[in-house]
């Protein structure tokens, strides 16, 4: 019946997990999706299971060779130490899986086996891709944004990129911003696209406490709430599933291996999530192939052990304050004036531009401007940035394009991924009055405003019920 059509499995790391579909949905074996019931033709056929991965050997004498030993002597197959699942009945299998010590861990940078457009290592993170000279590499910007878009912050938006800020090859500047869903404007968010920001995912409900996305949240829950949050974008904000590349883990806590099975099962191209120790030089993007060139720091960080193909990171560089060191903007100590902020961020611009010309991020929350003197400082900044023939303020997808295939500053006005001018079909673009719809909200027992250029839903969207349909 359509009730079972809504579970499907998937066999991952040689685990078979239990899935189901949100509300409305069924699975559609064929394509491998949800979806709704009149796209779906495959309801009664069953999943193939899939063999599990070939076993490793191993050299620990106690086990026959595939096998390890739990910490009490019992004998179990490599592959279930660190997947996610508890299968030693003193749980050791589960206890020790960062990159050093998950018996299935990714393998140091083998550059021989590495190379763009799909891999890219190195052993201190630092290298420049495509052995160009630092000299050579148009210094790219990345400016992100986190949480919702509304009123609270699009003013500021509008003031940052909509005015005649120009990248050297005359498009303007681009910007990241990683939505969750509660309090997000859907009209806003497709505006954004419209103009050439990437629209990126955080979530949907951005729970806390914060070590639930390291340590509690399942495999399942991880496509709940970053796919669903892509289905809510997609329906509400009319974006393409295809342009949602990124996804940022809110406070930055990283999902271990669990986090990277979901992009890969989804499709998620980079994860942005993960901070470096303060390095000088800084540390370029690389992919997962390999093990993570730095230390996995935050207290309960859970970085991924395993190799995770072709998914990019594009790992948070620490900025330097002073005596101190910090991520986001944010979370830097307090400036004393607006000189001083400007002062920052030309000091850790140069610490880029005049080295190995690693991406140079700049992480918000928006907060952070209500500070009249740190927005300033920030558009003095952008001023100072446009006057440099080869800086650019450019989106994370901007990046990733240009570092699967590095190319000279010289040449940058034929790179074709970062051409403009391109015109939005008349379908995808926002409406000039969007729909405002005021909707009950079972999950947070209250009422919330939905603003999209598309159909009001029955209920606010949420996990497990992305498209917002009244289940009474
Ligand atoms: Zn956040």
């Amino acid at each position: 019946g359509n009730n079972e059509c809504s579970k499907y499995y998937l066999c991952l790391e040689g685990e078979v997990y239990e899935f189901k579909c949100s509300v409305s949905l069924l699975f559609d074996i064929n394509r491998q999706i949800c979806d709704f019931k009149s796209n779906v033709f495959s309801c009664d056929v069953r999943m193939q299971v899939t063999t599990a991965k070939p076993l490793l050997s191993t050299d620990n004498p106690i086990c026959p060779p595939g096998e390890l030993a739990c910490g009490d002597g019992v004998c179990l197959p490599r592959h279930l130490f660190c997947d996610g699942h508890v299968d030693c009945d003193d749980e050791s299998d589960e206890g020790w899986c960062d990159a050093h010590h998950d018996p299935n861990a990714a393998k140091l940078c083998d550059p021989r086996n590495c190379s763009l457009p799909d891999c890219f290592c190195s052993r201190d993170g630092t290298l420049v891709p495509g052995n160009l000279e630092p000299k050579q590499v148009p210094q790219m910007i990345t400016i992100t944004f986190d949480d919702a878009v509304n009123n609270e912050n699009w003013e500021l938006y509008e003031r940052l990129f909509m005015k005649d800020r120009k990248n050297p090859n005359g498009c303007p500047l681009h910007a990241t911003f990683y939505v969750s869903h509660e309090f997000t404007n859907y009209a806003y968010v497709q505006k954004l696209w419209n103009l050439g920001h990437e629209i990126a995912v955080h979530s949907i409900t951005h729970r806390g406490p914060e070590s639930y996305w390291s340590h509690n949240a399942t495999i399942e829950d991880w496509f709940d709430e970053f796919v669903g949050q892509a289905n809510i974008i997609n329906r509400f904000a009319g974006g393409k599933m295809e342009d949602l590349w990124g996804v940022r883990v809110p406070y930055l806590r990283v999902g271990w291996n669990r986090q990277m099975i979901m992009m890969r099962e989804f499709g998620f191209v980079y994860d942005s999530s993960m901070v470096a120790p303060f390095s000088d030089p800084p540390l370029w993007p690389y992919t997962l192939d390999y093990r993570i060139p730095h230390t996995c720091i935050g207290t309960g960080q859970r970085c991924p052990s395993r190799s995770f193909p072709g998914i990019w990171e594009l790992v948070l560089n620490q900025l330097k304050a002073g005596e101190y060191t910090c991520a986001m903007l944010d979370q830097c100590p307090p400036f004393h004036d607006e000189d001083q902020v400007f002062e920052l961020l030309m000091h850790n611009f140069h610490r880029h531009y005049n080295s190995n010309r690693a991406p140079y991020g700049l992480f918000f929350h928006t907060i952070w401007f209500k500070y009249k003197k740190n927005q300033r400082a920030f558009e003095r900044f952008l001023d100072a940035m446009a006057k440099l023939p080869d800086v650019f303020i450019v989106n994370n997808q901007e990046v990733i394009s240009w570092m699967r295939e590095p190319t000279p500053a010289s040449q940058i006005n034929t790179f074709e991924p970062w051409k403009c001018g391109k015109q939005v079909p008349m379908e995808d673009k926002a409406c000039n009055l969007e729909e405002v719809c005021k909707l009950r909200s079972p999950a947070v027992r209250g009422d919330r405003w939905l603003h999209t250029c598309f159909e009001c839903p029955q209920v606010y969207p949420w996990i497990k019920n992305e498209f917002g349909i009244d289940l009474k």
